[in-house]
């Protein structure tokens, strides 16, 4: 097929794969070679641009930013008309808005969506655009995950009555909070599957892989995944970064973004947003005690810990996968240099980069780390302060953001990533204040659940993938 002009291609990190366009880096999630997708070239905003939009709603902005980056898979209008789609159950006009904390500090919240977290921002648009090349291609896709059950609803909420799609996602049975378990089994849709195994959210992580590598099962299902490296999701969430920016001056001043960080994907489309043109002064990193990141700004190594439960769980992670996108500009996109330095990191749990690279990174990212004590005296001190409640990831970059943050006179937005309602008994347990769900969710009790119990087995697992698949059409 001729190669359209205008068509943004994307090169894994680790150089060996072969170049793809949206819709195969879209589909394929992870490269061939281990690695993972980046644009070839950075497209860029002109300051004419950047002024164009500071009176666009935001869905509007969104596919603006968003539009380079799918540019070759969708056409302008039916993207247009996707992202419109994307956003309009959220529950707040503005989508992304920006609430004032302090003279130069804003929280910019990214809970309006169906399941009260960021992660909304990029899955609406990501199931849509599964969707829309799937239908094309007049194929199918089985999606399947697993979850401690803070993120499996994000993804279910994105597939649900997609035509194209099958989604299966296991939690680990009795383990996952009520709350959370409803956000996930009370979906009616029939494509929504639910399975609670008998084990624990290692055991579900297991069967996840082993049906991965079973590759017969594997192709006759069209196994997919919707995990947090893919492209699309990094391409949706920029496009927040950019509506703060040019709410608060940009291109004219710069802003600076504080960012509880887990897997390296939210803050990565921040630096995203800055290659495209937006002026960002500082993004600054906030941690939990799994602060592998902050750790690694300290130091300029990246070292391996145990994973430590916290009252962040979202942020119960121990290595970031996406910061190998961040590796690859800083090794000078040398994919070969990416592949050793990954190679080293898995054999001996260790990745260091030279003096000169981690003075380079500390221009624009700073970090810091809070433990669940100070994390809960955090949430008390802006309840008190001005009578918002902020969920504990939230008030960790709040935190972080405030005393790492460099004296440049740039305002500050941190981001929302969940609804305080999402954790209530952190919230409760800081302020004696019980987080109310939004309304729309406030019957979530009374609603119906549906899910099967299975035994930590993956014959039995994937015999009843497969059987609610070829149901479906697609085996
Ligand atoms: C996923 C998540 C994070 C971490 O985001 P990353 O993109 O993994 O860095 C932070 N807060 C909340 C509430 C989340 O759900």
């Amino acid at each position: 097929m001729p190669r359209k002009s205008n068509q943004q291609r994307y090169v894994s990190t680790r150089g060996r794969a072969a170049a793809l366009g949206f819709e195969g880096v879209l589909l394929a999630g992870l490269a061939t070679d281990g690695g993972l997708y980046v644009p070839e070239t950075w497209p860029s905003l002109t300051d004419g641009d950047i002024r164009a939009m500071a009176a666009l709603p935001y869905a509007e902005l969104a596919a603006r930013v968003m539009q380079p980056f799918v540019a070759g898979a969708i056409g302008e209008d039916d993207f247009q008309a996707l992202v419109a789609d994307a956003y309009d159950g959220f529950d707040h006009r503005a989508v992304a808005p920006l609430v004032q904390l302090d003279h130069d500090v804003w929280l910019m919240e990214l809970f309006h969506g169906p399941t009260l977290a960021f992660k909304d921002y990029a899955l609406q648009i990501v199931g849509r655009l599964f969707d829309h090349v799937l239908a094309r291609r007049g194929e199918r896709i089985t999606i399947v995950g697993a979850t401690s059950g803070d993120t499996g609803s994000a993804a279910i909420e994105a597939c649900r009555d997609r035509d194209a799609i099958d989604i299966f996602i296991l939690h680990p049975a009795g383990r996952v909070s009520d709350v959370q378990r409803r956000q996930m089994t009370t979906v009616a849709a029939d494509n929504v599957h639910n399975v609670a195994i008998e084990g624990t959210f290692d055991d579900c992580q297991d069967l996840l892989k082993a049906m991965f590598n079973d590759a017969p099962f594997r192709d006759a299902c069209r196994l997919g995944a919707v995990n947090s490296i893919n492209w699309a999701r990094i391409a949706a969430q920029t496009a927040y970064y950019v509506a703060a920016a040019v709410a608060l001056g940009a291109p004219d001043r710069a802003v600076s973004f504080a960012v509880p960080t887990g897997n390296f994907g939210n803050v990565f489309a921040g630096y995203v947003a800055r290659k495209m043109g937006i002026p960002i002064d500082q993004l600054v990193i906030g941690s939990n005690p799994n602060d592998i990141l902050t750790r690694f700004f300290d130091s300029g190594a990246m070292t391996v810990k145990p994973v430590v439960p916290t009252i962040s769980p979202s942020m119960d992670i121990q290595v970031s996968s996406n910061f190998e996108r961040l590796l690859y500009d800083l090794l000078g996109r040398d994919g070969d240099a990416v592949g050793a330095a990954m190679d080293g990191f898995r054999a001996t749990g260790r990745l260091a980069v030279g003096e000169a690279h981690i003075d380079e990174l500390r221009e624009l990212f700073a970090a810091g780390r809070l433990d669940d004590e100070a994390t809960r005296r955090a949430i008390a001190g802006v309840h008190d302060d001005t009578g918002q409640l902020l969920d504990p990831h939230t008030a960790i970059g709040v935190e972080v953001g405030r005393a790492r943050r460099r004296d440049s006179g740039a305002p500050l937005v941190a981001l929302a990533t969940a609804h305080p309602a999402k954790f209530p008994d952190a919230v409760a347990q800081a302020t004696g204040v019980h987080p109310a769900l939004p309304d729309r969710l406030a019957d979530l009790f009374e609603r119906e659940e549906r899910f099967e119990t299975l035994p930590n087995d993956l014959a039995v697992v994937e015999d009843y993938i497969r059987a609610r698949v070829a149901l479906s059409g697609a085996a």
